[in-house]
């Protein structure tokens, strides 16, 4: 495999996350910025994954710092690696919180609470059910696990499970097929109306514009077709992956187990620090708009 080494540091691969974040070079950044006991570095797989955790970490001005440092990063960065210009690391931190200051009376944290609610997962309408499903694919041994999660308006598990089965298909196929599994589970449970929500805008687009019926994978299509038929279900809607969550922990579940799960308003230790702080957003936006309508 190809391997991209960190011009600066010259000790580890160059990914996202080692440039803006990782790089032994920036030691200084992350040592005297307290913020950053809170970020552990390492920890985390994707610069994506720091991102989230930072999101869920840091304040609306720790982060906006967090952004303006990774800016200042990037263009020191490409300074040395295009034009050779050294630059001064123990600046980073001090140009990135003059920056934030200089403005942060200006911004507030209006704009970083509206980023946290267009990433996180949102409850349905007070008249139906929301069903999230995700699929993984452990494509070692074969199998594939479904994640499948129920909730109300106000946020509340009405039910979930983790199944697993073995199928040689393609990423396509698997999340046609669990948002299948998922009409079929609300269907089950009785909690009608529902929508369903994926992650997959592949799948979502082909099911909601009906093409590709007469592809290899017809038969899911049709399938799914004849389900919302049937069946009173409002849509089938895509979301970030960042908003199916619980759904992506109850299918990483669903490769650990053996046999499959079903819960009736409840679910799986595993996803229960990912549903109560889905609900405690819930929550806090709910009673920030009350507290809105109650002032005006
Ligand atoms: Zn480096």
């Amino acid at each position: 495999m190809l391997r991209i080494w960190c011009p600066l540091c010259g000790t580890d691969d160059e990914t996202t996350l080692h440039a803006l974040w990782g790089c032994r070079k920036l030691k200084y950044v992350r040592g005297e910025w307290w913020p950053s006991n809170k970020l552990v570095i390492g920890h985390y797989e994707t610069f994506i994954d720091f991102i989230f955790s930072s999101y869920r970490l840091l304040n609306g001005k720790e982060l906006q710092t967090l952004c303006v440092v990774f800016w200042r990063v990037w263009c020191l960065r490409n300074a040395f690696i295009h034009e050779r210009k050294r630059s001064n690391v123990w600046d980073i931190l001090s140009w990135s919180k003059a920056f934030v200051s200089d403005r942060y009376p200006a911004t507030g944290n209006s704009s970083v609470q509206a980023s946290l609610e267009r990433v996180k997962w949102k409850p349905p309408d007070q008249r139906e059910y929301k069903i999230n499903c995700k699929v993984v694919i452990h494509r070692d041994c074969g199998w594939i696990g479904f994640g499948i999660v129920i909730r109300d308006s106000l946020g509340l598990v009405m039910a979930s499970c983790s199944v697993r089965t073995a199928a040689r298909v393609d990423s396509w196929a698997a999340n046609a097929l669990v948002i299948r599994n998922g009409i079929q589970f609300g269907n089950e449970c009785g909690l009608f109306p529902f929508s369903i929500e994926s992650d997959a805008k592949r799948a979502v687009d082909e099911i909601n514009k009906s093409t590709h019926l007469d592809s290899n994978y017809g038969s899911i299509l049709l399938d799914i077709a004849s389900l919302l038929a049937l069946w009173r279900v409002s849509g089938v809607k895509w979301a970030p992956a960042a908003c199916n969550k619980v759904a992506f922990g109850l299918a990483k579940e669903a490769i650990s187990r053996r046999d499959d799960f079903f819960w009736m308003e409840d679910f799986p230790q595993s996803v229960r620090a990912e549903v109560y702080y889905e609900l405690q957003i819930h929550f806090a936006q709910d009673s920030a708009r009350k507290h809105v309508s109650i002032r005006t």
